[in-house]
């Protein structure tokens, strides 16, 4: 984590100049967001345990959302959050009440999650929001990228969160110019690969003139769930001539000392899952490809 970042929720970086872009990479480089270019476990994560307290009176703890995420299929964090109140209702001893809390259609919970996390129209004037989306610190700096592009690596996202949620972080917070990027619903839900394809052809054909497949350059994701590294499995499934490297990194909450056991047993996860090398931090991920490319 880039220590220096923490706190700087509502600062704003201004726009960049777009560079040009180098030609032939040596590997392309995609990025999950949540948990690995900025920490959300004051913002979505809390969503998800105020949403779910809202309805239920009950506020589940980070290892319930963890166990959660673990299970690699509950990617999209209104799903996660629906599906905590099913399993909470589950358990509720039958003796208390015949009907604890009535579960809430998916919309009206999109609304209450939005209302925590952005505070605010999501499609208005992001100065106007006042939720949790303010309090998210960064977990690198706007030359991070400068320097995988300086070291022949090209890169983009693939995320889950909503188009205004990853603009905002990408583009106002880090200054990027048009990352390229997917968001939730510009592809389906991870693990499916298809926005993981769709975004590295397309980066692969701008930079290199051609597509995916033998001969391209390899394609490395980094994410921090077992869904993100399905992902990239599927993806392989789906390309094979295609070299695709799986990265993975703990989200920020399990990097606290306190928090190391439960850390190993999230990492093993990820590897048991098919992570080719785990990272202590996302910036760690240029030597890594360093050593990667090198044939380490
Ligand atoms: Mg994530």
């Amino acid at each position: 984590m880039v220590s220096g970042l923490k706190g700087q929720g509502s600062k704003q970086l201004p726009y960049q100049p777009p560079r040009t872009p180098i030609l032939d990479p040596r590997a392309l480089l995609l990025f999950d967001i949540d948990g690995v270019i900025r920490d959300v476990g004051g913002s979505y994560r809390r969503a998800i345990v105020e949403t779910v307290h809202h309805y239920s009176g009950w506020r589940p703890d980070p290892a319930a959302i963890d166990s959660l995420k673990g299970e690699g299929c509950w990617n999209n964090d209104w799903e996660a959050s629906l599906e905590l109140l099913r399993r909470r209702r589950q358990e509720l001893p039958a003796s208390l009440a015949g009907e604890p809390f009535a579960l809430p259609e998916l919309e009206a919970l999109v609304a209450v999650f939005g209302g925590f996390y952005f505070g605010g129209d999501p499609e208005g004037d992001p100065a106007q929001w006042r939720g949790f989306i303010g309090a998210e610190p960064l977990l690198v700096e706007a030359a991070f990228f400068e320097q995988l592009e300086e070291a022949g690596i090209a890169w983009g996202f693939v995320s889950g969160a909503e188009p205004p949620s990853v603009r905002f972080v990408l583009e106002r917070r880090l200054g990027l110019a048009d990352p390229p990027a997917i968001a939730m619903g510009q592809a389906p839900d991870k693990p499916d690969p298809t926005g993981l394809l769709q975004l590295a052809e397309r980066i692969c054909r701008q930079r290199s003139g051609r597509g995916l497949g033998a001969g391209a350059p390899p394609v490395a994701y980094l994410g921090d769930t077992v869904a993100d590294v399905q992902t990239v499995q599927r993806a392989r499934r789906a390309l094979p001539q295609q070299a695709f490297l799986c990265l993975a990194v703990a989200p920020p909450h399990l990097h606290a000392p306190q928090r190391q056991a439960q850390r190993q047993r999230y990492e093993a996860q990820l590897q048991e899952a098919g992570a080719d090398r785990i990272l202590a931090c996302t910036t760690a991920v240029l030597a890594a490809m360093e050593e990667l490319l090198a044939g380490g």
